[in-house]
């Protein structure tokens, strides 16, 4: 068995003050620190995504430009690639990271299997080619970034866990349904305490 870690977009502008702060964001950062400090066996490989943008375009549309954002497809300008809400939260220590994953240059991309290292490999890839049948799923939005990477590690035939204590969600009613979808394709919810 071989165990990985997926951090979700634990980046400045997914936290308190940022331009698509999450509550409780800063806390998950500082959680997942906790947890891999304590547990430096746990996880064979960590993998953390951030949420990579272009400046000067609407990212195929997932920035609203002429109207105001949704909140579901559109949103405020968010992770600029190279500004300081695009970076890894101050309280997250990224010692422990194994592949850096950016997605989302020039277009939407919910889940970290959208992205790549800057060598170019593929999240599902480097899955297969270093034999992880395990996933625990941490990080931010609960209802989106963590939704999504959830299910396409499902569908990846990885056994996943979300760790209900190190993610946080945009808005209530959204991350009820995306818990309800998360279980109904087969993930497991556990605290952080059930990682040894
Ligand atoms: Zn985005």
């Amino acid at each position: 068995m071989t165990r990985a870690l997926f951090i979700i977009d634990v980046q400045n502008d997914f936290t308190e003050g940022g331009a698509l702060g999450v509550d409780g964001g800063g806390a998950v950062a500082a959680g997942v620190s906790k947890l891999l400090a304590e547990h430096p066996l746990a996880y064979t490989y960590v993998f953390a995504s951030r949420d990579w943008h272009d400046i000067g375009n609407d990212n195929g549309g997932h920035f609203a430009r002429d109207a105001a954002p949704d909140f579901v497809t559109t949103w405020p300008v968010h992770c600029v690639a190279g500004t300081a809400g695009a970076e890894y939260h101050p309280a997250l220590t990224t010692d422990a990271v194994t592949f850096h994953i950016r997605k989302g240059q020039g277009k939407p991309a919910y889940s970290i299997f959208e992205g790549t290292t800057e060598a170019g490999e593929t999240v599902g890839a480097l899955l297969s080619e270093h034999g992880v049948t395990e996933i625990d799923v941490v990080g931010l939005a609960t209802d989106y970034c963590v939704r999504a990477s959830t299910l396409d590690a499902l569908e990846h035939g990885q056994h996943v866990r979300v760790l209900t204590d190190l993610v946080a969600g945009v808005a209530a009613e959204s991350t009820a349904t995306a818990l309800a979808e998360m279980a109904h394709a087969g993930a497991v919810f556990a605290a952080s305490d059930v990682v040894e």
